[in-house]
């Protein structure tokens, strides 16, 4: 497919990855499909950091992009948009408050707390604040493995680089009105802490959004509950602004298994918030690749893909997943099977149609650790 200008390079990517084979998902052997987030360096402004894993990090994840930020008491994200993508996120400690702006002029301000959500749609402005005197600690996602690079635009950064006098026209003000601002982008500003309540915008609080931004996820019983694990799983359904994403977290007890499966309208982002898991994935043409990932590790698997999860460590391993759609979908492979007739199955497998009896009738999702204590 011809590239043009008119044509972003994401969009060129995703064209050619679903019409024609993607190179880097085409060569005898699958890539690396893990990246060891946390420990990588990122962006650090004392305390406060934040950590990629784009297509620059992770060449195979080019569906979706994260971010690991940790902001210091007193530290906000600067006001800013993404033009190439949508925000998730979810809090793992401490506390923030985000500001969005949306296109219709309203805002929304919302305090968050560990397990719970925001959504962003692309190129709505927003900021995030830290909260109280701890840091606090959170995971973005974003529906563009290329969102980071000319995608993201701070405030501080516009402005730095606009004439003052064309400033001073824009407000009204005298032209010196502007001198002074910083002439770069700050990213992390540093000020007193927030208020404990959030302060009406200076348009008054009259212009509110129509449709939450916020989700508390962790606060509700999960979607489903297993014998070996639990997931709670949020997507368009419930979160009406969320219509490119879902999100879900995933805990596995030692020893059980996410099934084989495969995602049919979707890729998936993976972030290990805690023990360590044993990740499978299948490319087709015999390609098979395991990785082992574990606390602040992201893996990836690409739309279509075949892939297991399995706990591998002593202690439950809790992950942080996400699809670039707000209708999720899976096949999960117990009940592939079982959607079918033994005959049938027999002639793949060359076992007697009988032995299909001794097979899961519906999904399992997740089987245990030691299914031999599941049987009745
Ligand atoms: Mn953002
Ligand atoms: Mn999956």
């Amino acid at each position: 497919m011809p590239e043009n200008s008119f044509q972003s390079k994401a969009t060129a990517d995703y064209l050619f990855r679903n019409n024609t084979p993607d190179p880097l998902l085409s060569g005898p052997a699958l890539p690396t499909f893990k990246f060891a987030l946390e420990a990588s360096a990122g962006r650090v402004d004392s305390g406060s950091f934040g950590k990629e894993a784009t297509v620059e990090q992770l060449p195979i994840s080019k569906g979706i992009a994260g971010v690991s930020m940790r902001l210091e008491p007193g530290v906000t994200r600067e006001l800013h948009w993404h033009a190439t993508a949508a925000e998730w996120a979810m809090v793992l400690a401490g506390r923030c408050r985000t500001t969005l702006v949306d296109p219709h002029g309203n805002s929304e301000t919302d305090d968050f707390e560990p397990g719970d959500v925001w959504y962003f749609p692309r190129g709505h402005a927003h900021s995030i604040e830290c909260l109280g005197d701890e840091p606090v600690h959170f995971i973005l996602i974003f529906d563009n493995g290329y969102f980071s690079e000319f995608g993201t635009f701070s405030i501080t950064d516009w402005l730095g680089h606009v004439p003052k006098e064309l400033l001073a026209k824009n407000f009204g003000l005298p032209a010196d009105a502007f001198v002074g601002i910083p002439a770069g982008e700050v990213y992390f500003t540093h000020g007193p802490r927030p208020p404990a309540s959030p302060m009406p915008p200076l348009q008054g609080a009259g212009h509110t959004c129509a449709t939450r931004h916020k989700y508390r996820l962790l606060a509700e019983e999960p979607h489903s509950v297993h014998n070996g694990g639990r997931e709670w799983r949020l997507g368009a359904d419930k979160f009406p602004i969320s219509q490119t994403m879902t999100g879900v977290v995933l805990d596995l007890e030692p020893g059980a298994l996410r099934e084989l499966h495969w995602h049919p309208t979707s890729d998936e982002w993976q972030y290990v918030v805690s023990g360590d898991v044993s990740v499978t994935m299948f490319g087709s043409h015999g390609r098979f690749r395991t990785e082992s990932l574990s606390g602040g590790d992201v893996g990836y698997i690409p739309q279509g893909y075949g892939h297991s999860i399995e706990n591998v460590g002593a202690t439950t391993a809790r992950m942080l997943i996400a699809f670039n759609t707000g209708a999720y979908a899976a096949i999960d492979l117990s009940q592939w099977i079982a959607g079918n007739p033994a005959y049938l199955l027999a002639d793949h497998f060359g076992k007697p149609p009988e032995f299909f009896d001794g097979l899961p009738k519906q999904d399992v999702f997740i089987a245990p650790g030691s299914p031999g204590l599941t049987k009745p």
